[in-house]
């Protein structure tokens, strides 16, 4: 018997509303996928995947009109996502099977029955469907027997040859739940790794598995049991485990800062060039954040070690980004750094009496900096900043 009533309130809200307007429509949807695999290992659930044979866009409309929400449809997938306030997403999709016609590419897609369906996706603890009308499990592949032994096991054996992001879900899903590959299905994803598999799919797909494994709880352990898989993306690389902790760490303690960033750069620390991002559709900006991290790193610390006065600690730190800071962090100097950044004068550039122009905004970053570092006193701040302006104007009229 399945624990429905083990979801928590709004998945539990939003599968009982599935049930009343499915029961007023006469369909038959059936919860699959992660949530049915994830309520049976007592995980908490996500998203929740409806699958239905008939009426998926009948489901899919009635569901958002009674709610009040939105309805987006996504033809080339049959399916449609609800989304409404304080619900969990819900995916609704027509059953479909699928066909692979060529290794790594896209597969074609037509509706079929729940049967196809279940048979079309990647791990038997993936293809368990749920009738959430009569509470009837449908598990053709006998996955709740894996589930309960802890494997992840592919349903045929060229399944990571069709679909090679197949080998870093199952990485990812065994790492984070801690199974292991079933020794069949690890004999065939070394098979389809040494073949060159993961050469047949595009390296933006490739890198939407990567970003996926850094979202991952365990992300440096996923990262780390890829090792071997990417080097299609970046060459032969060591993988240090203790700088994707790192990097974890510090995601963590800033949402702000660029998670994507942070681990790419531990990834390829010490020697990251474009070419490695290709596909990543990292922008120009993010791609010169992680490579600075990845390239000078070593560099930073050096100089930050070598310098000898705060002034050139702050001119060295300036052109560090916020993940760098954090990776150079936490330390006395950084810590220092941070405080300079959020240090305010009470001096705007009006005060100064001196004509408008660049140099004023530079006069009262230098008058900032001699306050913080006690080059000067407050008291001095007004008449400092006058003098600087006029000496930076000078110069602008010097150089032209
Ligand atoms: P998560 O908790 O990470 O969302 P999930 O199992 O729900 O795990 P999704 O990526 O949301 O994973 O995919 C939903 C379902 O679609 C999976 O459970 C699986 O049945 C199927 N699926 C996803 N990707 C593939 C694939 N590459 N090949 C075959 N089936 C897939
Ligand atoms: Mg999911």
């Amino acid at each position: 018997m399945m624990r429905l009533d083990a979801l928590d309130s709004p998945e539990r809200r939003a599968v009982d509303l599935i049930k009343e307007v499915a029961r007023e429509k006469n369909l038959r949807p059936y919860l699959v996928g992660g949530p049915v695999r994830d309520l049976l290992l007592g995980r908490s659930v996500i998203d929740l995947d409806f699958t239905l044979e008939e009426g998926s866009s009948t489901l899919a409309r009635s569901m958002a009109k009674r709610l009040n929400g939105r309805v987006r449809s996504y033809p080339q997938f049959l399916t449609y996502k609800v989304t409404a306030p304080e619900l969990p997403e819900i995916d609704i999709a027509s059953a479909r099977s699928e066909k692979y016609r060529a290794p790594g590419a896209l597969p074609t897609v037509s509706e079929g029955r729940l049967q196809d369906d279940l048979m079309r996706r990647d791990f038997s603890i993936n293809a368990i469907a749920l009738d959430v009308i009569s509470d009837e499990l449908h598990d053709p592949t006998n996955g709740k027997r894996d589930l309960e032994s802890k494997n992840i096991r592919v349903l045929h054996d060229e399944s990571f040859i069709d679909d090679p992001t197949r080998i870093y879900r199952a990485i990812r899903l065994a790492t984070r739940l801690g199974f292991a590959i079933e020794p069949h299905t690890k004999e065939l994803m070394e098979r389809a790794i040494s073949s060159g598999a993961l050469r047949t799919v595009s390296k933006e797909r490739l890198w939407r598995e990567l970003f996926l494994a850094f979202e991952e709880e365990s992300a440096p352990a996923v990262i780390e049991a890829l090792d071997g898989t990417l080097e299609v993306l970046f060459g032969p690389r060591q993988i240090d485990r203790s700088r994707l902790e790192r990097a974890q760490q510090i995601a963590k303690s800033d949402a702000s800062l660029d998670r994507e960033a942070l681990f790419t750069s531990a990834i390829l620390h010490g020697n990251a060039s474009p070419v490695d991002l290709e596909g990543s559709g990292f922008s120009q900006r993010r791609a010169r954040t992680l490579m600075q991290i990845a390239n000078e790193l070593g560099r930073y610390s050096d100089s930050l070690a070598e310098a000898e006065t705060e002034r050139q600690r702050f001119r060295l730190l300036k052109h560090a980004s916020p993940e760098l800071l954090g990776v150079l962090g936490p330390s006395e100097h950084v810590a220092r750094f941070q405080e300079y950044r959020n240090f305010r004068l009470p001096l705007r550039g009006s005060d100064l009496e001196v004509p408008v122009g660049p140099h004023i905004a530079k006069a009262l970053e230098r008058t900032r900096e001699a306050v913080f570092v006690g080059e000067i006193a407050p008291e001095e701040a007004r008449a400092f900043a006058q003098r600087m302006a006029i000496k930076y104007l000078n110069r602008e009229h010097v150089s032209g």
